[in-house]
């Protein structure tokens, strides 16, 4: 059904193949995902079977949590975007101040703990890290 993950599957392979022109051993393939490395500190993104990952995250634990994004793609398939990437993205870039005065965890919130529980990506407890995650 990946062709009814739209549009983050379009936007993803876009990225892929702009990502991958010059350098293909920037990315490997992590069950039936394939994870490019993007140079930087910023973060990683999932679109559909496409995950985008900066030098921490690249080859880190982190990578179970993006695929749990993917798997959310897979089960919204064209509601994915609304239901979880723009929710992602605000809770990410607008409510960093928030978390830190309520000490609320990253993962708090339902976009994050479900891809943690989908991807099998467990939390440290009491880490109250903050970064750019999507
Ligand atoms: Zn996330």
């Amino acid at each position: 059904m990946f062709y009814l993950e739209f549009p983050q599957n379009i936007l993803g392979y876009i990225a892929f193949r702009i990502y991958n022109k010059n350098n293909e051993q920037s990315y490997y393939k992590y069950k039936d995902a394939c994870i490019t490395h993007i140079p930087g500190r910023w973060g990683a993104i999932s679109l559909s079977r496409f995950i985008f990952a900066d030098d921490v995250y690249f080859k880190s634990e982190m990578i179970k949590h993006e695929y749990g994004h993917t798997l959310q793609s897979k089960k919204l398939l064209i509601l994915y975007l609304p239901v979880i990437g723009l929710p992602s993205l605000i809770w990410n870039r607008l409510f960093k101040g928030y978390r830190l005065r309520n000490k609320k965890s990253y993962y708090s919130f339902y976009t994050e703990s479900w891809a943690n529980s989908l991807g099998g990506f467990e939390e440290k407890v009491n880490q109250y890290k903050e970064g750019s995650k999507n």
